[in-house]
């Protein structure tokens, strides 16, 4: 995969000389490039930015140099093209399903706004000229720029491409995968830390045991932390054993639907308090 990545901070990026994403760019595995907005202006003072239109606060960043700079990142639309990232916070929220999908390309183009944004007519208009766009959100707060936004969507999208992660066996059952719930709980050596003791049911070498201890946990801890996950799960994944874990913490299901009956009882709630969910 290649990825370009358009920014007036360049040395922001630098983390992405680090750690998985590090390695597999040296093992050619993801081929990032990081480039300097300014590098397309023509003024003397490479301007990036103006005041907006209809007046108010803060600068925009013009349309033109962020043009001349996504056609010279992009490659030739007739051949796919790339796929162009505007991350923001008035996007769609970036999801484990939006870093799935965008792995699975093979040219990602990143464009990092500051100030008040990217003037609306960049994404507006690569849109209309037929290249994928997807306007993003990492989440419901504003950041100065989007650097950090783009480093974390590199860093979700990149440790799903194949090789760059050692045990592809420790993406299967992460938080936010196929099954739709948290990860339970996990734990190492030494057995016994600070008079807090492993799970029994961990050491007890039954592998039977150690999945359904597992599986509770992790319905218990997203029904504790995670309402809106427990709604969106399927009926038909579920036996007879998840739908009473279920049950303790409220959930039944009406209509072939999950639902949470107000009254609930609270029993799963007290039976859980005293271990990590
Ligand atoms: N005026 C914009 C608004 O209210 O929607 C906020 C602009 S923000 C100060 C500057 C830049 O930071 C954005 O163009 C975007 O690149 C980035 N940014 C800020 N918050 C973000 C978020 N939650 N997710 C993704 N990018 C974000």
């Amino acid at each position: 995969m290649r990825i370009d990545v358009v920014t007036v901070f360049p040395d922001y990026l630098a983390a992405l000389d680090l750690s998985l994403i590090g390695k597999a760019r040296q093992a050619g595995l993801l081929d990032l490039r990081v480039h300097d907005l300014r590098d397309w202006t023509t003024d003397r003072h490479r301007t990036v930015d103006d005041t907006p239109f209809g007046g108010g606060a803060g600068m925009v960043m013009r349309p033109d140099v962020w043009g001349t700079a996504i056609d010279a990142v992009s490659g030739d639309p007739g051949e796919g093209g790339a796929h162009l990232v505007i991350p923001t916070p008035s996007g769609e929220v970036f999801t484990q399903r939006h870093a799935e999908a965008l792995s699975h390309e093979s040219h990602l183009v990143i464009a990092c706004g500051r100030y008040e944004g990217i003037d609306a007519r960049v994404a507006e208009h690569y849109r209309g000229a037929g290249t994928r766009v997807s306007e993003l959100s990492i989440g419901d707060y504003v950041l100065n720029g989007g650097e950090v936004a783009a480093l974390v969507m590199i860093e979700a999208v990149g440790r799903l491409l194949p090789g760059v992660v050692g045990n592809p066996e420790s993406l299967v059952e992460e938080s936010h995968g196929a099954a739709g719930l948290l990860e339970y709980p996990v734990y190492t050596k030494p057995p016994s830390w600070r008079e807090h003791p492993v799970p029994e049911e961990l050491v007890s070498g039954h592998h039977a045991r150690i999945a359904r201890w597992r599986r509770d946990r992790a319905l218990e801890r997203t029904a504790a932390r995670r309402e809106d996950l427990i709604a969106r799960l399927e009926v038909a994944t579920l036996d007879k054993h998840d739908l009473a874990t279920l049950a303790r913490w409220g959930w039944s299901v009406v209509d072939g639907a999950l639902r949470r009956d107000g009254a609930g009882d609270d029993r799963g709630r007290r039976d859980s308090s005293a271990r990590a969910i």
